[in-house]
């Protein structure tokens, strides 16, 4: 896959993501796919290799395909796509109905509609992991890495932590399966307890300022602690168009 656009985030850019708004891996882990898949669209699109690692992966999956939306994206993504579309019809082109196990003509007879182990089925489905999604995993680790090799040496990145909106409940767990060493474990622990316990708060807040009987009491900071918590616990709104990359400009 790519690797010369491969953005891999260093420790200052921890700490900036931490500063900004929601989980500072999830805000990485955005930037890291759109310079992955600028790099796709931009450097690899006639790497045949990569175009079938693409096909191989029946394309990306749905939450980063849709970052392909964006300024010139549109011929590169024709070019992957049509491998994906000419791969599925070759696919069930080559999977005559006459390979049909007995089992599944018997379940088709008697109009069983569980689902059988189909080969044409299997054979449609992803070969491998959409290469944005392999990249993020390489990226989660390096993230978690380097957030617990500056704490081994100091506590200055708990303050940063601390400060921050805190990791989504998906980048917490993958923080805590790194997190071997048990005094390391406990104080990022203890943080995160510390910015749920602050959200709970500001929860209870709007919930009480929601009520006909606070009626007239003006919303503060707590006005979108909802989807501040939306975000925290199942991760930031999906982004269907991308603000940033493209070289070329393919709109007309
Ligand atoms: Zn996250
Ligand atoms: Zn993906």
């Amino acid at each position: 896959m790519p690797t010369s656009g491969r953005y891999v985030p260093y420790y200052d850019d921890i700490v900036a993501a931490m500063a900004a708004p929601g989980c500072a891996f999830c805000r990485l882990q955005l930037r890291a796919a759109e310079r992955y898949i600028d790099a796709l669209l931009w450097e690899s699109v006639n790497d045949p290799r990569i175009r079938r690692q693409v096909a191989d992966a029946r394309g990306f999956c749905n939450r980063h395909a849709w970052l392909l939306i964006r300024p010139g994206g549109a011929l590169s993504s024709a070019i992957m796509y049509k491998d994906i579309v000419q791969a599925a019809a070759q696919i069930v082109r080559d999977a005559p109905a006459a390979r049909q196990s007995l089992w599944q003509r018997v379940c088709a007879i008697f109009g069983r509609h569980r689902p059988v182990d189909d080969p044409l089925v299997q054979a449609l489905a992803p070969q491998q992991r959409c290469p944005v999604c392999a990249n993020a995993a390489e990226i989660d680790t390096h993230l978690c890495e380097t957030v617990l090799s500056t704490l081994a040496k100091s506590d200055e990145v708990l303050m940063h932590y601390r400060a921050s909106a805190g990791l989504c409940l998906v980048h917490f767990r993958s923080l805590l399966s790194y997190a071997r060493q048990p005094a390391a474990r406990a104080a990022l622990i203890a943080v995160q307890q510390e910015i749920w316990a602050a959200l709970d708060r500001e929860l209870a807040e709007f919930i009480r300022k929601s009520d006909h009987q606070a009626r007239g009491e003006k919303f503060g900071a707590e006005r979108d602690a909802w989807e501040r918590a939306i975000a925290l616990i199942s991760g930031p709104q999906p982004v269907t168009s991308s603000h940033f990359g493209g070289i070329t400009q393919s709109e007309r």
